[in-house]
């Protein structure tokens, strides 16, 4: 059989948000003539966004999630929470405004099985859908797979009475469930756990709905880190003043405090003594309904739900059980990201292969690596500028308390190293920055502040990573054959 063979200067592997944001600043450094090939096996641009729950909404303020500084075209205000169709309308329009400056040509429905480099060009061997296969010769590969997410399948449960379903591929506000008064057990108490209490609550009032919260999950309060109005002048907190608080008080140890500190200042939760984060945030209004409107909340986790003695129970992993009602809904809300994956370095040995994902993440998201990574391999300083890479998955495992913490050093770290690697204008294109919610001055106030005192905090972020990498056993270091 023959196999085509496709020539360009730089393959961007995934178009999700990462790829995309790689694309933006390949974009900067490639003339018009110049071809990038972007090849994703989902059909379109988006990512997990195409196949995520129906009610998902943006965490932040839309305008904060985009490709480098592309600027939305929806004309909502400044606080809108964007919905999964509008952030997929952005992702096509941020496509085509690259498209204005480079050339892109589109592989979609295409997966890539494996890449190897010999010669300085990198080898992607891909096959279609349909079947075909092609090898993409690039002089770059930019591989943003970013976070991996796939859809959720129904949780696997003993039991014959109960209805096991996910989000992803089941409509929570459809007929089959409007038409049972059952009572619905929503398995996790993160962001898509949170969503679907809240879409569920609202969509059938004085329906039994509960939660399986797990150890409970906080999120940043919204209404504190974005105030609104005048308010953004004088109230709130820049999202780089906190996370920068967050690593100085870090050190390596003492997660728990660090946590409690954050959790206090900047948290809302909706189930008693949260102990985990996970990045999201909630509204204040949002965490009191929610929490108004469940029936019942178990903090443990489920293992099973078995028919028994002509009882139907939920097992949970304390060992504790619980009866059900037969009939009762159990959806499935547990995490998606994190998961699982070989390691492969954040840069390859030439220089000339990138690598974003969480098992050498350079930053805490996929967004700001697909950034950053992309101008440091473009200036060709990817691997001289010696940042530290984090296995987060590794971290996630051994200590869920630490993790969160522990990007904060990571990416206090590697940004004071981006930035003495990179020209100063570059970073102006950071749209997706949090801290672009508030007024320019009070941003030139945070940045004059990081830009005098990151030298020197680099090194307290350096000891916590060190300490950290010897603590749990974890990858977190330069990248294999450097030192710092
Ligand atoms: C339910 C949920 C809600 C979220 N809400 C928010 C939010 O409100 N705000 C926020 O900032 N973040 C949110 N996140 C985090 C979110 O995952 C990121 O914001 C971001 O969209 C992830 O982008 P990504 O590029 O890292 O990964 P993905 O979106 O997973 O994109 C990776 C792409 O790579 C492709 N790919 C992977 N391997 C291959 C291969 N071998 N061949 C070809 N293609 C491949 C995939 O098909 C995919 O399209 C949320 C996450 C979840 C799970």
């Amino acid at each position: 059989m023959s196999v085509d063979v496709v020539r360009c200067d730089v393959a961007i592997v995934g178009a999700g948000l990462a790829g995309i944001n790689a694309l933006f600043v390949a974009s900067r450094y490639l003339s018009r003539d110049q071809t990038v090939v972007l090849i994703d096996r989902r059909k379109r641009s988006g990512g997990m966004w195409l196949d995520t729950y129906p009610y998902v909404r943006l965490h932040q303020p839309h305008r904060l999630f985009t490709a480098g500084n592309i600027k939305w075209t929806l004309g909502e205000d400044r606080p809108h929470l964007a919905n999964r169709n509008e952030v997929l309308g952005h992702f096509e329009h941020c496509l085509d405004v690259i498209k204005r400056r480079v050339r892109v040509e589109e592989f979609f429905g295409w997966t890539v099985d494996s890449y190897d480099e010999t010669d300085q060009i990198a080898r992607i061997t891909c096959r279609s859908d349909d079947a075909r296969q092609m090898v993409i010769e690039a002089d770059r590969l930019i591989n943003a797979d970013g976070y991996g997410v796939v859809p959720n399948s129904p949780l696997a449960l003993s039991s014959s009475r109960v209805r096991s379903v996910s989000p992803d591929d089941w409509d929570m506000r459809g007929d089959a469930m409007r038409s049972s008064d059952a009572p619905i057990w929503v398995v996790g108490g993160g962001k898509t756990g949170m969503d679907t209490v809240d879409a569920l609550i609202q969509e059938y009032p004085g329906r039994k709905v509960n939660l399986v919260a797990g150890s409970g999950t906080w999120f940043l309060n919204r209404d504190r880190c974005f105030p609104t109005g005048a308010q953004r002048w004088t109230s709130g907190r820049l999202a780089t003043s906190i996370t920068e608080e967050v690593a100085m008080r870090f050190d390596g140890t003492n997660e728990s405090e660090v946590g409690d500190w954050w959790r206090t200042h900047w948290g809302t939760w909706s189930t008693p003594a949260p102990g985990s984060f996970n990045g999201a945030s909630m509204s204040e209004g949002e965490s009191h309904r929610i929490a108004a409107g469940l029936s019942e909340v178990a903090m443990d986790h489920v293992a099973d739900v078995l028919d028994r003695d002509g009882a139907t129970e939920i097992l949970f992993r304390s060992g504790a059980t619980r009866t059900i009602e037969p009939g009762s809904w159990i959806v499935n809300c547990t995490g998606y990201l994190f998961r699982d994956r070989p390691y492969e370095p954040y840069a390859s040995r030439s220089g000339r292969v990138i690598s974003i994902q969480p098992r050498s993440a350079t930053f805490p998201l996929s967004s700001w690596m697909g950034f950053l990574t992309t101008h440091l391999l473009f200036a060709d300083k990817i691997r001289d500028a010696h940042l530290y890479e984090l296995d987060l998955v590794d971290l996630r495992q051994k200590s869920k308390a630490a993790l969160w913490p522990a990007m904060m050093s990571l990416g206090q770290h590697n940004m004071s190293l981006v930035i003495d690697n990179v020209p100063t204008k570059a970073l102006l294109d950071l749209g997706f920055d949090l801290d672009r919610w508030f007024p320019l001055p009070r941003r030139m106030v945070q940045t004059a502040r990081f830009m005098i005192g990151h030298r020197r905090k680099r090194e307290h972020h350096r000891r916590t990573l060190d300490t950290l990498r010897e603590r749990f056993e974890v990858r977190c270091g330069p990248l294999p054959g450097h030192t710092s």
